[in-house]
């Protein structure tokens, strides 16, 4: 599965300054487009954590106030929401780190999950096709022979028959295997003569032929073939990725590396007031020619406040499943191995010296121990010094309840005990923490999310089947209370973005992003996140989520 990753902002930039304080204006203020009435408002502001209703108008919070004073608030033109019992505002989730176009993409493939049969894998495939003009590529995800009759991997024979002319590419629910068709054999060029490249695996059936099972890296052979997006794919997977944000509360994101047409795309749907969700896009360090252009322009926001420019994505290293993750020591299971950077210590503090330069943040991929000290140019307390050094540790509570069955393999026990996702030593040293799904890696839920970290254990562990899933905590002395781990996928998020001035918390002079959940966040463990519903989604103000 996905690798535990520490993503580190180099630069902060001095906070701006705050908004107007909460609370309630004495008289007769001007009344507000929209009140949310409910039980319990958490707001994650310090100077009122808790309230009885939230006012907006236009995109900005108004007040935040008692039950008893919302109605000052209350106009003839004012729309009163009052939320069903049990029913819990608070500000929208911020992802801090996930791929949007990449989350839109998996949405429009053939959903895969939950299939009880490969021959219901082949109907699903082939439904689409019938849409889907003849040798246009088939893409799906979710498939796992573990909920099947017979639990062994699949052979590409029935599938090929069933789909001659489109090149199949289904995902297994791992993402670290995938089942092809014939077309897509012959397009890759793989037959019984072909080699699998180092560290994959071509599996092949008695007769020596491949079965159309690929395994990591071999699936690399097929994966590049695939055609790049067209635009008005490009831009159904946007729309798709923004409504899926908003179905799930989450009113900002931080997207871990952009490239130029992408970011002219968010920026024309940012122009023309499109935009649902706040983007704190990281420029692709690897495109020299846009980083060049981008860092002579300078930061900009939109005026809307949804799209912001100025942060770099850069790779320190790889990641640990595939062992490919930096590490101080040989990995656990491979002696001599210790993984690589991917990028040159000198490489990396020129670029973190020119984004300084230019008034952009720098956000490093850093996986293993190593790649985080050359990040941190430091040594084992490097934990302590992601404080000393105001460096953000951009993290993902879902990753290390999904890595636990593996890492300790990785790692050794003693060093995985010590060193791995470690969330609290952080925290405890000072570091700021802010919290992210790598969606499409993991599901974007950011309910799932809280109570991996909150609980440690992992949040799909109701889902029969699941063979990889461990049911107990994965170093419960990491466990995170439901108060931090909530700041971490708000307020913390919020401020990694520089954007704590407007975004994070339901205050006065806030932005108007608002969500309302069926039940509060505090009490979510694996057993119960599911059963969590998003009532509402607001958005600057602008309902996007929910019935009305
Ligand atoms: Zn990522």
């Amino acid at each position: 599965m996905a690798a535990p990753l520490l993503l580190l902002l180099l630069l902060l930039l001095a906070p701006l300054g705050r908004g107007a304080d909460s609370g309630v204006a004495a008289a007769r203020p001007e009344p507000a487009d929209v009140v949310l009435r409910a039980e319990l408002v958490r707001t994650l502001d310090p100077a009122r954590p808790t309230a009885g209703f939230v006012a907006w108008r236009g995109d900005r919070i108004v007040a935040v106030g008692d039950r008893g004073d919302a109605a000052s608030w209350i106009g003839a033109g004012t729309r009163l929401v009052e939320a069903p019992a049990g029913a819990v505002a608070l500000p929208g989730f911020i992802d801090a780190h996930a791929h949007l176009f990449g989350l839109g993409h998996s949405l429009r493939e053939v959903d895969l999950a939950g299939t009880a049969s490969f021959t219901e894998v082949i109907a699903r495939t082939v439904q689409r096709a019938a849409a889907t003009t003849k040798d246009r590529w088939i893409r799906g995800h979710g498939w796992d022979q573990n909920d099947w009759p017979v639990q062994e991997f699949p052979h590409h024979a029935e599938l090929s028959a069933a789909l001659p002319d489109h090149p199949v590419l289904l995902q297994r629910v791992d993402g670290h295997a995938a089942l092809v068709n014939a077309r897509a054999l012959a397009l890759a060029g793989i037959d019984r003569s072909t080699l699998a490249p180092a560290g994959g695996e071509i599996v092949r059936d008695a007769r020596g032929e491949p079965t159309g099972v690929l395994i990591d890296r071999a699936v690399d052979l097929v994966a590049t073939r695939l055609p790049e997006p067209a635009p008005a794919e490009e831009r159904e997977a946007l729309a798709l990725a923004l409504a899926e944000c908003a179905r799930h509360g989450v009113t900002a994101l931080h997207d871990a590396g952009i490239g130029g047409p992408r970011l002219a795309l968010l920026e024309e749907e940012a122009r023309a007031g499109r935009l649902t969700l706040r983007i704190h896009a990281m420029l692709d360090g690897d495109d020299a020619a846009l980083l060049d252009q981008r860092l002579a322009a300078g930061p900009t926001l939109d005026p809307g406040g949804f799209l912001d420019v100025r942060a770099i994505k850069v790779y320190a290293d790889g990641a640990l499943g595939s062992r490919g993750a930096w590490l101080l020591d040989d990995y656990a299971d491979r002696r001599g191995h210790r993984g690589l950077p991917l990028i040159d210590a000198d490489e990396l503090t020129a670029l973190a010296r020119r984004a300084l330069a230019g008034g952009f943040q720098l956000c490093t991929h850093a996986i293993g121990d190593a790649a985080n000290r050359m990040v941190l140019d430091a040594d084992p307390a490097d934990v302590a010094r992601f404080a000393a050094l105001g460096v953000i540790a951009s993290v993902q509570f879902c990753h290390a309840t999904s890595d636990a069955p593996w890492v300790p393999a990785r790692l050794g026990g003693a060093r995985t005990a010590a060193t791995a996702y470690p969330w609290r030593h952080l925290l405890a040293a000072g570091a700021r923490l802010c919290n992210g799904t790598d969606a499409p890696v993991e599901p974007l839920s950011p309910l799932r999310n809280l109570a991996a970290g909150i609980t440690r254990r992992n949040p799909d562990q109701d889902v029969a089947a699941h063979a990889n899933v461990v049911a107990a905590p994965f170093l419960p002395e990491q466990c995170l209370t439901a108060a931090e781990a909530l700041q971490a996928s708000t307020v913390a998020a919020a401020h990694a973005a520089f954007r704590e001035a407007d975004l994070g918390q339901l205050a006065r002079g806030m932005r108007a992003d608002v969500i309302l959940l069926s039940n509060d966040p505090v009490t979510v463990t694996p057993e119960t996140w599911r059963a969590i519903r998003v009532l509402a989604t607001w958005s600057g103000g602008r309902q996007v989520h929910g019935s009305r």
